[in-house]
């Protein structure tokens, strides 16, 4: 739990964090409308199908992917066509473009790269990628409603290409955000890149929630606890559960090669969230908005090692310079 909310701001106003930049006034959008949802896009035949797409089953969680030598360099390569779909993406972010119109960017960038979108027919999830807006904590589907001035919306995208997945996201401002938004997104990267930083090959996974709870803490924010980041490599989702926040329960350990996703939904009002009728869309109950970024990492011998980036090594995720989480 982070500060009370009469706690002074950390930002020195003197102001009570409700007063300021947990302030329901400064941070609440109008309420997200689900729209309607078109037809899922076709997939060109030659690019291959994750199994379940083509069995219809999706397999419990199985051991954890650790990888090396040509798996590893496979695993790379999915995770930078992940971040290649990401960047394309939330560049065509705009006032006035709707979801859908990203999952039409996105579904491009997919298969022009040989990708199948992994969350495409997964549980018969109807879409390329997850957008979620504002109040959205998660899993929204993109649909006909254009995004507007002021709101924030996380794309989330899983690129399936010689046999793994790579999967990241980023949260983004559209037009001109409240400077309230833009600190509760740098903070959700912050914590992001912060949780990666501190993973320890021989050393707990909660080191990761360690450092994303400290972060979020600090600016009076919550941290999601119902979600976590997941192991990933041949499958989509695979055991461990990378927990987010702090738990007695978690026994996982970090070792080399180990690829899983660190992904923390920071919330700035109550924990409380329901799912939509869609079956999906998990929309937070009081209306305060949340935020979301997401790196596919392998553990090293010395730390973490960020795979969802581009080939100049940067990613939508993080600016250049700090994407590398520092290694021992
Ligand atoms: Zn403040």
């Amino acid at each position: 739990m982070g500060p009370s909310r009469n706690a002074p701001c950390w930002c020195g106003s003197g102001k009570k964090l409700k007063r300021c930049h947990l302030d329901r006034a400064r941070l609440v959008r109008p309420a997200v409308r689900i729209g309607a949802v078109r037809p899922e896009r076709a997939v060109p035949e030659g690019i291959a199908r994750p199994h379940y797409v083509l069995d219809g089953t999706v397999w419990p969680p199985p051991e954890a992917q650790v990888l090396s030598g040509e798996a590893l360099e496979r695993m790379r390569h999915a995770c930078r066509v992940a971040a290649e779909v990401l960047a394309e993406t939330v560049a065509a972010v705009g006032v006035g473009v709707t979801t859908d119109e990203l999952d039409a960017v996105a579904h491009e960038a997919y298969v022009t790269r040989g990708a199948y979108p992994s969350t495409l027919g997964y549980h018969d999830y109807p879409k390329s990628i997850c957008t979620s807006v504002n109040e959205v904590l998660c899993h929204g589907i993109p649909d006909d409603r254009p995004l507007q001035d002021g709101d924030i919306v996380n794309v989330d995208v899983t690129a399936f290409v010689d046999g793994m997945h790579g999967d990241t996201s980023a949260t983004v401002g559209v037009g001109t955000i409240a400077p309230e938004l833009a600190v509760l997104i740098d903070t959700t990267r912050d914590a992001t890149l912060a949780g990666i930083a501190n993973i320890r090959p021989g050393e707990p996974m909660q080191r990761v929630a360690e450092a994303v709870t400290s972060v979020a803490k600090d600016r009076g924010y919550g941290v999601v606890s119902e979600y976590g980041g997941h192991g990933i490599g041949e499958v989509f989702h695979a055991d461990p559960h990378i927990h987010h926040t702090i738990t007695s329960r978690d026994r996982a350990v970090a070792v080399p090669g180990l690829c899983l996703t660190v992904e923390p939904m920071l919330r700035t009002g109550a924990p409380r969230f329901t799912t939509a009728d869609d079956g999906w869309t998990e929309v937070l109950d009081d209306g305060m908005p949340s935020a979301q970024f997401e790196h596919t990492v392998v553990v090293t011998g010395t730390g973490a090692e960020i795979l969802t980036v581009l080939a100049d090594g940067t990613s939508a995720v993080s600016p250049a310079g700090s994407v590398h989480a520092p290694a021992g």
